[in-house]
């Protein structure tokens, strides 16, 4: 993006507006955060420089947190259908089987948590998926659209598009990627370090039938020489996604379909001819970085645009579902239901730290892993334990609470809810009003769902106000003070949304 672009653009008049929100990049944080925007009635344009979704597997792995997030979106049931559970790893040496271990601790759904593990399913599946989803709800991608400049002034963003011609919106949000153009154009650095300097292949193949690897596993020579390869097996097809290591930190990776089928003859017993096709390859360098601020104005960053990740612990599509997650329920209240701009800037206070943190996991599993200790994973990927207690969103009313009590920050669990789930009540755009053992009081607002039910486990008993993205954003033993928490996050309104209900368990 050069300086004349961010410097020439002409700045129109707030009323001028084209959209509400552009998007720069449809990759999982654009095409989540343009779903849950679409259903809220907020208008937004998707730009993707590609003429195409992405077509990589490269995050495959779907944790827990991102599946209830999928369901709320509307699209579970087809990630759910696409995806299989992972399969148990398989150690070789040369021709050599050594045998299986469980990269996982597996654990069974329960009534809080009704999805327990990850979820195998490539990126480029979960994107179709997201983009099927937006254009039911009307929504679009603009494909072959980069974003080439911007400007904000007081009132909004002018972007300007390769396409040619500007777009005037209110709010700009960088789903770029980690190589972030909007990033870079607003001079926001990455602060961090590269995890492992040598680096790594990584490529979509499909093998022949007879290969000697089969389906059922996820094949591992760690020690094969010039560097690791794993073959892990994809659901919904024939292809294996290939990672491949170079011991040598200078190697140069050659990508092409030739070099990988070499790659694979000369660390592992397949033949060149086994491998059918190379369906798409990569390489990179693991490296761990966050942006240094996530808001500049009207511009915000999302996903790889604000921390880039090891792959290890699959954590960097998962925490940038959830970036868009965070950011799309507070844009649709500044936009539609006149909360204070101030929700926005609970976004970076609320996702910094805990790109933070999961930077810090993946580090962490990635030099295990390459150390060839500590490769199983556990509660600590899957993201349920993640929320906000910090934030100046969540306000705790009761005093005298347990250590281990549900409270103000906290994700909001599943349960029974009669014959239902109380995911079922949370699911939409809504917030949720719970009166859990004590009664349902009445609110001034409509504009939120309110449900009683008696006093249940893993809730306690209290008034809890479940924010549109499932963490509990005001809790007490009584109504006091929810109303100033409801006029604070916009759900404040008189109006009432036709399908929502005031029920009893
Ligand atoms: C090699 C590799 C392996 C990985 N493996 C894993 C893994 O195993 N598990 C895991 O969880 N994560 C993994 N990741 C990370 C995961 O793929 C990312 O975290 C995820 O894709 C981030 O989504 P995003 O939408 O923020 O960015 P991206 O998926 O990068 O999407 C950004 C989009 O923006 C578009 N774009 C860029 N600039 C512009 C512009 N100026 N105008 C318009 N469009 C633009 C791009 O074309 C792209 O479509 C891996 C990443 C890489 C690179």
């Amino acid at each position: 993006m050069s300086g004349r672009n961010l410097t020439t653009l002409r700045t129109r008049r707030s009323g001028d507006m084209d959209t509400d929100v552009v998007i720069v990049g449809a990759g999982p944080t654009g095409l989540v955060l343009a779903i849950d925007l679409a259903r809220r009635g907020v208008r937004a344009l998707l730009v993707e420089k590609a003429d195409q979704l992405f077509p990589g597997s490269r995050g495959k792995g779907l944790q827990p947190r991102s599946q209830e997030v999928f369901d709320d979106l509307g699209v579970l049931p087809g990630i759910l259908a696409a995806g299989s559970a992972y399969p148990r790893m398989l150690a070789w040496e040369g021709a050599e089987r050594q045998g299986e271990w469980d990269m996982l601790e597996r654990s069974e759904p329960t009534e809080q948590v009704p999805y327990a593990e990850v979820l195998l399913i490539p990126q480029s599946r979960t994107q179709e998926l997201l983009y099927a989803r937006l254009l039911e709800l009307g929504g679009a991608v603009r494909f072959g659209a980069a974003l080439t400049g911007f400007r904000q002034d007081e009132d909004g963003v002018t972007a300007e598009l390769s396409t040619g011609g500007t777009v005037r919106a209110a709010y700009l949000v960088a789903a770029d990627g980690g190589r972030s153009t909007v990033r870079r154009g607003l001079g926001i650095g990455m602060t961090g370090e590269t995890v492992d300097p040598r680096p790594m292949l990584v490529a979509d193949l499909r093998l022949s039938p007879g290969a000697v690897v089969d389906r059922g596993n996820w094949h591992i020579w760690a020690k094969a020489p010039g560097g690791g390869v794993a073959l892990c097996p994809l659901p919904g097809g024939d292809t294996f996604q290939l990672v491949a290591g170079f011991e040598d930190e200078t190697a140069a990776v050659d990508t092409s379909p030739g070099a990988v089928r070499a790659l694979l003859a000369e660390r592992t017993p397949l033949t060149g001819d086994e491998v059918v096709e190379v369906l798409w390859a990569s390489d990179f360098r693991a490296r761990a970085a966050m942006a240094d601020r996530f808001r500049d104005g009207r511009v915000l960053l999302a996903g790889d645009a604000a921390h880039v990740h090891s792959p290890a612990g699959g954590q960097g599509l998962n925490t940038s579902v959830q970036d868009a997650y965070n950011l799309g329920w507070k844009l649709g209240q500044v936009l539609r239901h006149g909360a204070p701009t101030a929700l926005l800037d609970s976004y970076e206070a609320e996702r910094q730290p805990v790109a933070a943190d999961v930077l810090g996991l993946s580090t962490r599993i990635h030099r295990a892993s390459a150390e060839g200790r500590g490769t199983q994973r556990g509660a600590e990927v899957q993201q349920l334990g993640l929320g906000y207690r910090d934030s100046a969103l969540s306000v705790e009313t009761r005093a005298g609470l347990t250590e281990d009590a549900l409270r103000a920050g906290d994700r909001a669990p599943d349960g029974p809810y009669g014959a239902a789930r109380l995911f079922d009540l949370f699911r939409g755009p809504h917030f949720t009003l719970l009166a859990v053992g004590v009664p349902l009081p009445a609110v001034r607002t409509d504009a939120i769902r309110a449900a009683r039910l008696d006093a249940y486990e893993s809730y306690g008993t209290g008034l809890f106000l479940i924010r549109p993205d499932g963490y509990v954003g005001w809790a007490g033993a009584n109504a006091d003070g929810l109303d100033a928490y409801l006029a604070a996050v916009g759900a404040g309104g008189p109006e009432r949304p036709r399908d929502l209900v005031t029920a009893d368990a």
